[in-house]
C-alpha cells in the first residue's frame, strides 16, 4: 500500500526550462550592453554548462552554473562581471520558475490520501518556486551531506523522511535514470512523468507512466487496486 508520494522538482512539478531561458536572456542582454561586439551567445553559455556538468555531475547545481558562467565570461575577457551576472541569473531564474498548471491542484488532491514530499538534486527550493507549504518534508541534495540521485543514500533519506518503508513510497519524476531506475532499485514504486511521449529508455518498467500531473491521483489509486490492497478510503473510483 502506498503511503507516501515523493516528487522530483525540476521538469516534474516545476516548468524550469522557460525560467532558465529567460534568466540567460537577461544575462546575455546585460553583457551585450557592456560589450556589444564581444558578448557570448546563448549557445556558448549552454555548451559551457554542459561541459562543466559533464566534468563533475556530483557538484551542487549553483556551483555548476557559476563555474560555467565564469568559463564563458573568461573567454571574452569579462570575468570581472561574473558576480553581478550570477546574481542576475539567479534572481530571474527563481522569479520565473513556477509549477506546471496542474501541479498545485494535484498536490492538494494527493494530500487527502498520502503524505506528500519533495526530494531534489537541484536548487529549486520550494518556497522560491511557488511550492511553499505544499509538502510534509523537503530534501535537497548536498544539504546535510546528502548525495545526489541516483545514490542509494538519497532514497534511504527519502524513506526516513517519509517514515515509511521503500515499498510504501511512490517516487515521481521526469528523469528515467534518476526517478525510475534509481528509486526502483531502492525498492520504491515509481511514476515516470513522460510529457513528450518518449520510448522507455531502459529495462526497468515504471509502475505508472503519466503525461500530465493531473493523471496521478487516479493512477495511484489504480496501482493500489492492482496490488490487491484497497485504495485509501476516499481514493477509490475517483
Ligand atoms: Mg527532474
Amino acid at each position: 500500500m502506498i503511503k507516501a508520494v515523493v516528487f522530483d522538482a525540476d521538469e516534474t512539478l516545476l516548468d524550469l526550462r522557460p525560467a532558465i531561458d529567460y534568466a540567460l536572456e537577461q544575462v546575455l542582454g546585460s553583457l551585450r550592453l557592456l560589450a556589444p561586439d564581444l558578448a557570448p551567445t546563448r549557445e556558448q553559455m549552454r555548451d559551457d554548462w554542459s561541459a562543466v556538468f559533464a566534468e563533475d555531475p556530483e557538484a551542487p547545481v549553483p556551483h555548476i552554473r557559476r563555474e560555467s558562467m565564469r568559463r564563458t565570461l573568461a573567454r571574452f575577457g569579462m570575468e570581472q562581471h561574473l558576480n553581478h551576472h550570477c546574481d542576475l541569473f539567479f534572481h530571474f531564474r527563481y522569479q520565473q520558475t513556477r509549477p506546471f498548471p496542474d501541479a498545485l491542484a494535484t498536490l492538494a488532491r494527493l494530500r487527502e490520501s498520502y503524505l506528500v514530499g519533495y526530494a531534489t538534486n537541484g536548487n529549486s527550493t520550494a518556497d522560491r518556486c511557488g511550492l511553499g507549504g505544499e509538502f510534509a518534508f523537503e530534501l535537497y541534495a548536498h544539504q546535510g551531506g546528502l548525495p545526489k540521485k541516483p545514490a542509494p543514500e538519497f532514497f534511504a533519506a527519502v524513506a526516513a523522511a517519509a517514515g515509511a518503508k521503500p515499498g510504501e513510497i511512490a517516487y515521481v519524476g521526469d528523469n528515467y535514470h534518476h526517478d525510475v531506475q534509481a528509486p526502483a532499485a531502492a525498492g520504491m514504486r515509481t511514476v515516470w512523468v513522460n510529457r513528450a511521449g518518449h520510448e522507455l529508455p531502459g529495462p526497468v518498467v515504471p509502475d505508472l507512466v503519466i503525461e500530465r500531473l493531473a493523471q496521478l491521483p487516479d493512477g495511484l489509486s489504480r496501482l493500489a487496486t492492482w496490488d490487491g490492497v484497497p485504495p485509501a478510503s476516499d481514493g477509490a473510483g475517483r
